[in-house]
C-alpha cells in the first residue's frame, strides 16, 4: 500500500478497461518463460481491499489488479499478501483487529479455493503446494506485514503473527511507530530504530521473518541493517538515484548494504516511485495527509468530531491528475538495481491493488508479467537472470533467513 485506500477503491474501476488496449504484446518467449518461470511478488495489497469491499479473488474480479485467472495468466506463482494497517489504524488502537481481520480474509480464500490457493510459510514448500493434487495449477499465498503497527509493543503478538504466517514485516508506513521512524513523516521520533523496534528485529531473526526496510526513513534502514543477523530486503523499493530528494525510493548506500548482506530490493511498478514527476507528488501527499491523520488524533483524544478523509483525499486527486509512466520506467529501475547490485539482488514487489491504478503502463494487473519479462529480453538479460529476478533471488534470501531461524 502506499497510496490512500479509498482513493484506491475508487480509481481502480477507470483504469481497469484500458489496461490492456496499452500493453505493448508480449510475444511467445516472454509467455514461454512466464509460465515456466517461479514467478514471486512481494507486495500485493489484495487483503485491505476485501475488508474495504468483497469480492471472490478465486473467480476473475474485474475491479482488483489481483484474481486466481489474471494470476495464472500472468504466470504468477507467489504472491505475498500485504497485511497493511495505516499509522492512523495504530494511533486509533485499531491496527491489530484490522490485521487478524485481513489473514481471516486470505485463509477464507484458500479455504474457498483450496485447489487454486494455499498459504505458503515456507520456501521449501512451494515445489509440494504449487499443484494441487487434480492437477490444478495454485497460486501461492506468503503473507508480507506492512507496518508493524499490529505487533503494538508485545514480542508475543509478534510470534503470534508469525504462526497466522507473516513472513516479512515492513518496519514502518507512513509514520513513526513503536518500532522505526517513517520516511515519509517529517518527525523522527527514535532517529531509526527504537529500543523496542531492536528487540524486534532480533526476534524477528529467531522466528525467520524477513526484515523488511520498504518506507522507513534511512536511518532506520541503516541500522536494521547492521543489526539484523541474516539478509534483509526492501519488498516494493524503487531506486532514489531518479527522484535525488525522495527518501520513500532506496538510496545506493543502502541498497548496496542489503547486497553486501546478501539481500534483495525489489521494484515496485506504481507511477508514484519510478517516475519522478509522480514521486514529488506522493512525497508532498505523505507530508499532509500525515498532518491530516495527527490533526484528527488531538480531535479524538479532545473528544470532538473528525474530518472527512475521504473529502481530503478527493480533494488530493483532484489537484493532483494521474500521469502516464511508460514500462520503459521500471526497466531502467531494474537496470540501475542489476547495475548496482550484481544480479543476485533485484527483485520484483509490483504493488497492485495498492496504488490506486497508477502503475506503469504495460503493469496494469497480475496478467502483465510477460509484458515485463519481453522488455527484459529486449534489453539483452538471458533466460537465467531473468528468472532471478522473476523469483529465484527472493527465494533465496528468504531460505537463508529460514535458514538463520533455524540455528
Ligand atoms: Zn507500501
Amino acid at each position: 500500500m502506499h497510496f490512500h485506500p479509498l482513493a484506491t477503491a475508487i480509481l481502480a474501476f477507470s483504469v481497469v478497461g484500458a489496461a490492456h488496449a496499452e500493453a505493448p504484446g508480449a510475444d511467445a518467449a516472454a509467455r514461454a518463460l512466464a509460465r515456466d518461470a517461479l514467478i514471486v511478488d512481494t507486495h500485493i495489497d489484495a487483503p485491505g481491499m476485501l475488508l474495504d469491499t468483497w469480492a471472490d479473488l478465486g473467480e476473475a474480479a474485474p475491479d482488483r489488479e489481483f484474481d486466481y485467472p489474471r494470476a495464472r495468466a500472468g504466470g504468477l506463482d507467489v504472491a505475498f499478501m500485504s497485511i497493511y494497517t495505516s499509522a492512523g489504524q495504530d494511533a486509533a488502537g485499531t491496527a491489530r483487529e484490522i490485521a487478524h481481520r485481513q489473514i481471516d480474509a486470505v485463509e477464507a480464500l484458500t479455504a474457498r479455493h483450496p485447489d487454486r490457493f494455499a498459504i505458503l510459510r515456507s520456501p521449501r514448500d512451494v515445489e509440494s503446494l504449487r499443484v494441487a493434487a487434480d492437477g490444478t495449477p495454485r497460486v501461492l499465498l506468503p503473507l508480507g506485514m506492512e507496518n508493524a503497527g499490529p505487533i503494538e509493543e508485545d514480542l508475543s503478538l509478534l510470534r503470534l503473527f508469525f504462526d497466522r504466517g507473516v513472513r516479512y514485516i515492513t518496519l514502518a508506513h507512513s509514520a513513526a511507530n513503536r518500532v522505526a521512524d517513517s520516511s515519509y513523516a517529517a518527525e523522527r521520533r527514535w532517529n531509526g530504530l527504537s529500543p523496542f523496534g531492536r528487540e524486534v528485529i532480533a526476534e524477528m531473526n529467531r522466528l525467520g521473518i524477513m526484515v523488511d526496510v520498504s518506507h522507513v526513513s534511512d536511518a532506520a534502514a541503516e541500522q536494521a541493517i547492521a543489526l539484523s543477523t541474516v539478509p534483509v530486503i526492501a519488498s516494493h523499493s524503487a531506486f532514489r538515484h531518479f527522484t535525488p530528494d525522495f527518501e520513500r525510493n532506496i538510496s545506493d548506500e543502502i541498497a548496496l548494504a542489503i547486497a553486501e548482506k546478501g539481500g534483495v530490493v525489489q521494484v515496485p511498478f506504481g507511477t508514484a516511485f519510478v517516475d519522478p514527476r509522480a514521486a514529488a507528488n506522493t512525497q508532498a501527499y505523505f507530508r499532509a495527509i500525515g498532518e491530516f491523520d495527527a490533526r484528527n488524533a488531538e480531535r479524538k483524544a479532545a473528544g470532538q468530531p473528525l474530518e472527512d478523509r475521504a473529502a481530503f483525499n478527493a480533494a488530493w486527486d483532484a489537484a493532483h491528475p494521474k500521469l502516464e509512466t511508460p514500462l520503459e520506467s521500471v526497466l531502467v529501475q531494474i537496470d540501475h538495481g542489476v547495475q548496482l547490485l550484481g544480479i543476485d539482488h533485484v527483485g520484483i514487489g509490483s504493488d497492485f491493488d495498492g496504488v490506486g491504478g497508477e502503475l506503469a503502463t504495460g503493469l496494469r494487473d497480475v496478467s502483465d508479467f510477460p509484458n515485463l519479462i519481453a522488455g527484459l529480453q529486449a534489453r539483452g538479460y538471458s533466460d537465467t537472470d531473468i528468472r532471478k529476478i522473476l523469483g529465484g533471488n527472493l527465494l533465496r534470501v528468504w531460505a537463508e533467513i529460514e535458514a538463520g531461524a533455524a540455528r
